[in-house]
């Protein structure tokens, strides 16, 4: 199977040839901070199953051991990477064109920092 996925411009675009491992919502400050949503929710690949097909994303690294991308372009948000997951790419579930089909199957992380109106997850 293939998921393909990009950024809101197109100049990003990557492909995923497996299934994910997870899929589950990120409540932290610092997602909210990076998409302007309320909450995140995470594709969470194996990098070696993520393959840039086009372009490559821009980084800001949001702590010492994150780096978050985004296209440069039209800034879409795209991935995070932390140095203590390095197999792993998590990419966010709205840079896929079927975002449709990652509902959320794990835990909530950060849930300590959800939003007190926040509906669900
Ligand atoms: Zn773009
Ligand atoms: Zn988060």
């Amino acid at each position: 199977m293939s998921f393909a996925g990009g950024c809101m411009c197109g100049a990003v675009r990557f492909r995923l040839d497996a299934e994910p491992l997870r899929v589950g919502w990120c409540h932290c400050t610092s997602c909210r901070r990076h998409t302007g949503a309320p909450a995140a929710v995470f594709v969470d690949c194996l990098k070696k199953d993520v393959t840039f097909t086009k372009g490559r994303p821009a980084f800001f690294a949001s702590s010492q051991k994150v780096r978050r991308g985004f296209c440069a372009a039209c800034g879409s948000t795209l991935s995070f990477e932390h140095d203590d997951d390095r197999d792993e790419i998590h990419l966010h579930v709205g840079a896929f064109d079927r975002a449709d089909l990652f509902a959320p199957n794990t835990e909530a992380t950060h849930t300590n920092e959800k939003l007190p109106w926040f509906p669900q997850g």
